[in-house]
């Protein structure tokens, strides 16, 4: 029987760090991955890390961004934390070898983002993630512990109430075992690959989410889905922020810079939430691109920052919309981007099951609220991380050896095993396709009853269908129609929870925009929307949000 003290489930960037610390409090660590390290979505990262580090800069002004950017719905006990930990963290990544692009008197050069009062986004040109993640991974390949690569974690193991290991798939020889573990943490990363139009990798599925949620943890603010403004039109390919904090403008088809009608003060650099709605407001009333875009322009900054500030950007419109940044306008348009909600955790990673941790993006602290600002997630997945490791080591050295039996793991893989001994049933890349093509529709930037009730209806048709899937490849090895099975099921479920909170809540605020309830609700709605997985369904229930120093206000950029 395989087990470790701590199993950490993903190895992106919060994987990773939270792996580094219960290594360094002595436990004896395992990583799981579905993926090679170096492949997790983390290593998309373009635009940068923020952190208030010069002089001019505070982390008072930090948490206020944050605070403001998450309209009023992120805890800020937990974003004070966050905000005072980040220039710790960055300075470590520093040390780890993390080579950070440089201001001309050598300090870590910084970039505007949108919502900051300050240029305090450090960066690496527009590979940040990459850097990130590769100093990372040297660093702790000096440390001693096992990595599961190739293995995808299907479900947790529960018993008398508490975590006490995972089932995993091994792709490779297409086995699935279970893993038992004092403490499991969580860090399986984004789930926007429930929907169509994402900037998120292929792997973005959501699986440790869907997982806890489907083991009986609390899911959080899960109607709050980033979408990111500037994504190429054909391929949602992302634009980086970084590209606006550069300098580049949007202009519509009358060549106007719509922005100054939506955010007067700071234009193309508003959050996320504000300058998505702009642009598909203008598209909507009949000022966009006849193909149906908006257009980026870089030009006017000069073919060296470009091709210095923006290396990646140049190549993919060079090689994905055969546009050239330096002498050409590039056509975007909104795309989903980021998940606000996750698995609820305090700031330590603790979930509502004992002996479950979550960190990064699969989590929700909740820091971001309603709207996360660009940069702050890959700060989140390093300085969670960090504590999602510690407190699952603290917890591991005096929690009892997991209980897990080897004749349990055929009855808890009969359901999957089942889709591959089918003759007749349903395909899971058409299950997949549906249910993108629902959310894209009905659950996008602008919501309203009809479409969301419509949005639950086809969801649940397809979750119904869903207990008919069939895999028809028959082989062991890398059998990807069954991963395939594996991912459709879990992010069908982590849909019907978006639509749900989306439907219930009857007010708009940061990114979830309800055009029949057009204004915030703080009377109503200043509150976390918490989802338990019941046999009809998500069960919401809501909790109360953490305020110290910040009283809401209205938010205008
Ligand atoms: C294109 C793009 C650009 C971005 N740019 C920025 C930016 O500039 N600044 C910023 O702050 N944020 C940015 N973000 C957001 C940020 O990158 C992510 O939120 C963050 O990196 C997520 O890190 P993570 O460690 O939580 O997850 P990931 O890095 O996605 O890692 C998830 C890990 O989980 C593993 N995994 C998943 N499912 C399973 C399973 N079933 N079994 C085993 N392992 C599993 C994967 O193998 C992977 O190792 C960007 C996001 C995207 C998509």
């Amino acid at each position: 029987m395989l087990k470790h003290d701590v199993v950490v489930v993903g190895a992106g960037l919060a994987g990773q760090r939270a792996a580094l610390a219960a290594i360094e409090a002595g436990r004896d660590v395992a990583i799981v991955s579905k993926l090679h390290p170096l492949r997790s979505h983390s290593g998309a990262a373009q635009g940068g890390i923020n952190a208030a580090v010069g002089k001019e800069d505070s982390v008072d002004t930090h948490v206020y961004d944050t605070v403001k950017g998450s309209d009023y719905l992120g805890d800020q006990d937990a974003i004070e934390l966050f905000c005072r930990e980040a220039g710790p963290t960055v300075v470590e990544m520093e040390h780890f070898g993390t080579i950070f692009s440089r201001a001309p008197d050598g300090s870590l050069a910084r970039r505007p983002f949108g919502g900051a009062g300050f240029p305090r986004t450090i960066y690496a040109a527009d590979r940040t993630g990459l850097a990130l993640l590769q100093a990372l991974w040297e660093h702790l390949g000096t440390a001693r512990f096992t990595l599961y690569e190739e293995w995808a974690l299907t479900s947790l193991i529960v018993r008398d109430g508490r975590v006490q290991g995972i089932v995993a798939l091994d792709r490779r020889k297409g086995d699935f075992a279970q893993i038992g573990a004092k403490a499991v943490i969580l860090a399986t990363g984004p789930f926007g690959r429930v929907y169509g139009r994402t900037t998120n990798a292929h792997s973005c599925t959501g699986d440790g989410v869907s997982a806890a949620y489907a083991a009986g943890a609390a899911l959080k603010d899960m109607e709050f889905v980033q979408f990111h403004p500037t994504a190429l039109m054909e391929t949602a390919i992302l634009i980086t922020e970084g590209a606006r904090g550069e300098g580049g403008i949007l202009k519509n088809a009358n060549e106007e810079r719509f922005m100054s009608r939506y955010a007067p003060h700071v234009l193309e650099l508003a959050s996320r939430d504000v300058v998505s709605r702009a642009i598909l407001t203008e598209v909507l009333e009949g000022r966009g691109f006849p193909d149906g875009s908006v257009h980026l322009e870089l030009m006017h900054l000069g073919k060296e920052k470009v091709e210095s500030r923006l290396q990646e950007i140049c190549d993919f419109a060079r090689s994905f919309a055969g546009i050239d940044p330096v002498t050409q306008p590039i056509p975007v348009y909104p795309a989903q981007h980021y998940m606000m909600g996750g698995v609820g955790t305090d700031s330590h990673g603790a979930t509502n099951l004992r002996g479950l941790y979550a960190a990064g993006e699969a989590a929700c602290v909740s820091i971001h609220g309603a709207n996360r600002l660009g940069g702050n997630s890959l700060l989140e997945t390093l300085v969670f991380g960090r504590f999602a490791g510690e407190a699952a080591a603290a917890y591991a050295e005096s929690a009892a050896a997991p209980e897990v039996h080897d004749a349990d793991l055929d009855a808890s893989t009969a359901p999957w095993r089942a889709w591959s001994s089918r003759s007749d049933g349903e395909d899971p890349s058409t299950l997949r396709t549906e249910m993108q093509a629902t959310m894209d529709r009905y659950v996008g930037i602008y919501r309203n009853e009809a479409d969301l009730l419509e949005g639950l209806r086809r969801i649940r048709a397809l979750k119904e269908r869903a207990k008919n899937l069939r895999v028809v490849d028959q082989s062991r090895v890398y059998n990807v129609n069954l991963t395939d099975a594996l991912e459709t099921a879990h992010m069908i479920a982590l849909a019907e929870v978006i639509v749900v909170g989306a439907y219930a809540r009857t007010e708009s605020r940061g990114a979830h925009s309800r055009t029949d309830y057009p204004k915030r609700d703080d009377a109503r709605w200043m509150k976390h929307t918490v989802a338990v997985r019941a046999a009809e369904g998500p069960q919401l229930s809501y909790s109360p949000v953490a305020y110290t120093r910040w009283e809401p206000k209205e938010r205008v950029y």
